[in-house]
């Protein structure tokens, strides 16, 4: 028997995210944190996790100043996409290039989706934005600021129009917020009734954990909790999650090493005759590079993993940032290669 028959078009025709598992010295090719949390807690592994996850919607809800209805919990922002696409379906609209999962996400629950191409300078291209809200008449429109993989932030006015001029959906998607100086969407929600606000604890530490939050007004919180499944953030995830987020200091400091690497980073990078980066408010630096194909295999050789961007964006890497000995041992291997 052939199951691709038995397979949904739709998903037959779909090519599956990678997450590849490359043997290497030193991995800086996911945008995770090298700061990792030591926390063991007694968990009761027969009974199952508190399905509405309220001690870590509380947390999360002070710390963001919202109320914990304004919060749904999911395993991985990853999943709040997939919930929000499955809840209210399509058109899905997104620049590019951007985060991969919101078309593959799409394609997968059989919506339409469209990429609209950023400007030269990765800022949002408001004149096709406008034609493609006309035309393809979206009811999600998915804003990842800052950007993977580009790392910048989208401009807040052009992104505040978007706003204004759409009736559907706007989810500004703010997995690297805390790596960035601008001020988050969290605060125009009061005043945004359609405006959805994606963060992530993954890219502070907990990458491991699988837990990400949806923020937004009640009755997008209540129609979107329909579609998710009911313990799909497990005991251990939600105490841990719990304990590190209570662990401020450790949290701010590891965020503080990250950006400050990433000036450093970036400098280094800049110095690199052949190599351009791209200014970051994430905890990875965009680059371009002649013969990037060859530069990336290279690097590997030598133990050095790094993200080919070839397929999203065509002679372009992205490097996430490591340890400050990561970061040395990356940037010794770089010249090496060059
Ligand atoms: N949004 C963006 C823009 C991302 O880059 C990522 C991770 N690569 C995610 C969402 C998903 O994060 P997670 O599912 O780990 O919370």
């Amino acid at each position: 028997m052939d199951i691709r028959k038995l397979v949904k078009p739709n998903v037959r025709t779909l090519k599956a995210y990678k997450a590849e598992e490359i043997a290497c010295k030193v991995k800086l090719d996911a945008n995770e944190s090298p700061y990792g949390f030591t926390v063991l807690k007694n968990v009761k592994t027969n009974k199952y996790p508190d399905p509405e996850a309220r001690d870590l919607r509380k947390l999360v809800a002070k710390d963001l100043r919202v109320k914990p209805e304004n919060i749904l919990h999911g395993n991985g922002s990853d999943e709040l996409i997939y919930n929000l696409i499955a809840t209210f379906g399509g058109p899905v609209l997104y620049p590019t290039p951007s985060f991969t999962m919101y078309g593959i996400i799409a394609q997968a629950l059989g919506e339409k989706h469209a990429g609209i191409t950023l400007d030269a300078k990765f800022d949002l291209n408001m004149r096709d934005m406008r034609t493609a809200l006309k035309k393809i008449k979206p009811k999600l429109i998915f804003l990842s600021s800052p950007n993977n993989p580009t790392g910048n932030s989208f401009s807040a006015d052009r992104m505040t129009q978007i706003m204004k001029q759409f009736r559907g959906l706007v989810i500004v998607d703010e997995a690297y917020q805390q790596f960035s100086s601008r001020k988050s969407f969290i605060t125009l929600l009061k005043k945004n009734t359609h405006l959805v606000v994606l963060r992530t604890l993954s890219k502070v530490g907990l990458a491991g954990l699988r837990t990400g939050f949806m923020i937004a007004h009640e009755d997008i919180i209540q129609e979107v909790n329909k579609v998710r499944l009911p313990f799909n953030v497990n005991a251990l995830s939600q105490k841990v999650a719990i304990d590190s987020m209570k662990n401020k200091t450790k949290l701010r400091s590891n965020i503080r090493s990250i950006i400050s690497e990433r000036k450093r980073l970036f400098a280094e990078l800049k110095k690199l005759e052949g190599i351009r980066p791209y200014p970051s408010d994430a905890n990875f630096i965009l680059f371009q590079v002649r013969d990037g194909d060859r530069v990336f295999r290279d690097l590997l050789k030598e133990g050095v993993l790094i993200r080919n961007m070839k397929g999203v964006a065509d002679g372009f890497l992205r490097v996430t940032v490591g340890t400050p000995g990561e970061n040395n041992f990356f940037i010794k291997k770089l010249k090496q290669v060059l």
